[in-house]
């Protein structure tokens, strides 16, 4: 039997009447002849409920005791999904992560899947079980205890039994059609896209747009799954929603294909640090043990033996990146006059594969941005994306003139 993967985000299985509507959807697919795993979400704001009750207790808590808690949204969802699904004459049996077992290490509320036997439900669907429903985000950990995949995990759980059990596709149920070529919130002439590369969904993904949970594309890259993003609370058609697939399944693409965004950026100088040979290392090596997730980084041509040095973090990481810097210079470890942070930056970038092969792009962007009279504070560069930091407030307008100049409203 051909099997398909469906996963039910947390809107889509919120009380029992969307329970029983994604119900029905896994049941057009039955009936079409395929055996089916769903994947379930626990219902929306529950998760975060979890946590709330966990942080009041015990602010330093002990994490495993912080999985065992908040894997429980899951576990409802799973059981109520299973029956919904009995009600209706589909043969179905809900599973906990630790009875697959989803079998993960011992990173408490931030799991590493190691492994997923199918031999369990293959067994079931051998004796006429026609959906497994298995509670996302969960699994079990070498020592026998439920750890947790982080938040947004149950997309990853999705995408791990796609591969797992060679799914034909993945299909994951949201609130929202489809990826956009940008925030439909920013410009409503964002255009939902029909396919997108994986590496263009990765960019997008960990820019901030935050349809998929950034692990499962990476995995979804790595054993080749196509996943399906698609929203459960419209009519269902074959070609609803987003395909994110391989590169070689997408015949004609925008050079830029999305434009993403991230508001909540920092920008920190060291002004006039010595440029010797260890200093880069001397700077980021205390950053990145105090966890702070540095994503740019610019150092300026020195002048007498001395340098600035620009980087980029999260804002809320500002304080911690301070504390480490300055604990580096009393050790001696680094030296520099000042310190300088700007809290009111956002970062905008163009994603698109076909830049691989299309030059002009850069130049286009920053002629976008200078005749919105918007100053450029820092550049970066991959293969197939290019981010400006600027200042918060013309966020929104980077956006919508560069959706504007790379006429994203558009197909190819
Ligand atoms: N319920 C978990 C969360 O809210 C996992 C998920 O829904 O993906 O993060
Ligand atoms: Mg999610």
């Amino acid at each position: 039997m051909p099997l398909l993967v469906m996963k039910f985000g947390g809107t889509s299985v919120a009380n029992i009447d969307r329970i029983r509507r994604a119900a029905k959807r896994v049941g057009v697919e039955v009936a079409k002849g395929y055996d089916v795993i769903v994947i379930v979400s626990a219902m929306a704001g529950r998760t975060n409920e979890l946590v709330g009750w966990v942080d009041e207790i015990s602010p330093l808590y002990d994490a495993r005791e912080y999985d065992a808690v908040v894997s429980s949204g899951e576990a409802v969802t799973a059981g109520l999904m299973a029956l919904t699904l009995q009600e209706m004459d589909i043969p179905a049996r809900s599973w906990q992560g630790w009875q697959v077992p989803l079998k993960t290490n011992s990173s408490h509320s931030a799991a590493r899947i190691e492994e997923i036997p199918t031999d369990n439900i293959n067994a079931k669907f051998g004796e006429g079980m026609q959906v497994a429903v298995v509670a996302g985000f969960q699994g079990v950990s070498p020592e026998g205890r439920i750890t947790t995949l982080g938040r947004g995990g149950s997309d990853t759980t999705a995408v791990a039994f796609a591969a797992a059990f060679g799914a034909e596709r993945c299909d994951i149920y949201t609130d929202v059609d489809g990826v956009y070529t940008t925030d439909p919130r920013i410009t409503d002439k964002a255009r939902k896209l029909d396919k997108i590369a994986f590496e263009e969904m990765l960019e997008l993904a960990s820019l901030g747009a935050k349809v998929l949970q950034t692990r499962s594309v990476e995995l979804a890259m790595r054993y080749n799954v196509r996943l399906r993003v698609l929203s459960s609370f419209e009519e269902q058609s074959d070609d609803a929603g987003t395909l994110v697939c391989a590169e070689e399944e997408i015949m004609e693409s925008n050079v830029v294909n999305g434009i993403a965004y991230s508001r909540d950026e920092a920008k920190m100088t060291l002004i006039s640090v010595a440029d010797r040979p260890g200093i880069a290392a001397a700077i980021f090596g205390p950053l990145s043990n105090a966890g702070v997730n540095v994503d740019m980084i610019i150092q300026n041509i020195s002048e007498e033996g001395r340098t600035d040095m620009t980087f980029s973090c999260p804002v809320d990481q500002v304080a911690r990146a301070e504390k480490a810097l300055k604990g580096a210079k009393e050790k001696g470890e680094i030296n520099f006059h000042d310190l300088v942070a700007d809290t009111n930056v956002a970062k905008v970038s163009a994603v698109g594969i076909g830049m691989r092969s299309q030059s002009g792009v850069a130049a286009k962007m920053f002629q976008t941005l200078r005749d919105e009279g918007i100053n450029i504070k820092v550049i970066s560069t991959s293969e197939i994306k290019i981010s400006v930091l600027i200042d918060r407030k013309y966020m929104e307008l980077a956006v919508q003139s560069l959706h504007d100049a790379f006429e994203l409203d558009k197909s190819a």
